[in-house]
């Protein structure tokens, strides 16, 4: 009895998983499709001033822009993509894209904000990373002061014993560093003493209520104290509602990035905000 019932468990297990597989599969080489036919695209945040709406930088976010005209949001190809060493290619591809943005700023005389591209742990582990971005950097004759590397806090942990080289080789060829998520992990401050990065990006998890708010409030103002004598740049993700921005005002910090002021939206549109210069 107890082996029939066991028997057709693991029958209806075999079979979700051999569906399970089959979607992955089919996403796998959809992705793959999608990098050959250069489908990923960045969608730009503003990073913005609260006091005075001033535009001060922007985030590039891949969309995968299917053929069928669908946006596709990072969270449904982001971790497959972590898993099959693809990432690599669509960090690269989206970071040339932003060149190509900026390029054609420049080109056109318009004056450009900085702009942070996300890159995966994976890019840590290949030595000709760093050449790699100086390259393409220079293909586009692009001022280095305008890009930023965002790197999650957990990439850099991982790779503690090089990020310090890593870090200064970076500020050696003019680029900023940023830790992203910062908060999230359990790392942080350890890390903090031996990497100079110039950004910390508050992850969002510190804004959501919390079941102690005056508790929540002492570990922000304490993060921005510190970052302020360390002479870190911070910004502050996910800021959504007016509560978060008296927080960050209570606190002193005045850089912002979330849908309170903008999300994240076509480079196009991307550029009229950097006409403007606010939001
Ligand atoms: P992230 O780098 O921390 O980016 C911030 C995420 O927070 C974005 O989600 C953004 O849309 C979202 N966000 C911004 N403001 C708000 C807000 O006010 N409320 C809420 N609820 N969310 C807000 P998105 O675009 O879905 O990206 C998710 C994550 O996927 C990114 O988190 C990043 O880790 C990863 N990612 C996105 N693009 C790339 C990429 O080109 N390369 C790599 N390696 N990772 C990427
Ligand atoms: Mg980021
Ligand atoms: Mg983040
Ligand atoms: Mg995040």
């Amino acid at each position: 009895e107890i082996k029939g019932t066991l028997g057709r468990y693991v029958a209806y297990y075999t079979e979700e998983f051999d569906k399970a597989n089959i979607r992955n599969e089919q996403l796998k080489r959809a992705v793959q499709q999608g990098i050959e036919n250069g489908e990923f695209i960045p969608f730009i945040q503003p990073k913005v001033n609260i006091d005075t709406r001033e535009l001060v930088g922007g985030e590039a976010l891949a969309r995968w822009r299917s053929p069928e005209g669908k946006m596709i949001s990072p969270g449904v190809f982001i971790p497959m993509c972590e898993q099959t060493g693809m990432i690599v290619d669509i960090d690269m591809m989206i970071y040339e894209k932003v060149l190509q943005f900026l390029r054609a700023h420049l080109d056109a005389g318009i004056a450009c904000v900085p702009i942070s591209v996300n890159f995966s742990r994976m890019h840590l582990l290949n030595e000709d990373f760093l050449d790699q971005i100086v390259r393409k950097r220079e293909e586009y004759n692009v001022p280095a002061s305008l890009i930023e590397i965002e790197l999650t806090e957990s990439a850099i942990f991982d790779n503690i014993d090089n990020i310090y080289v890593f870090t200064e080789k970076m500020h050696s060829h003019g680029f900023s560093i940023s830790m992203d998520d910062f908060g999230s992990g359990y790392s942080s401050l350890n890390m903090l003493k031996d990497v100079p990065i110039d950004v910390l990006k508050i992850d969002k998890g510190f804004l959501e209520e919390s079941k102690d708010n005056s508790r929540r409030n002492i570990i922000f103002s304490t993060i921005v104290e510190m970052a302020t004598q360390l002479n870190i740049r911070i910004v502050v993700e996910g800021v959504e509602f007016i509560e978060n921005v008296e927080l960050m005002r209570n606190c002193g910090c005045s850089i912002a990035q979330g849908f309170y002021f903008a999300r994240p939206m076509p480079s196009e549109d991307f550029s009229d905000v950097m006409k403007k210069g606010s939001c």
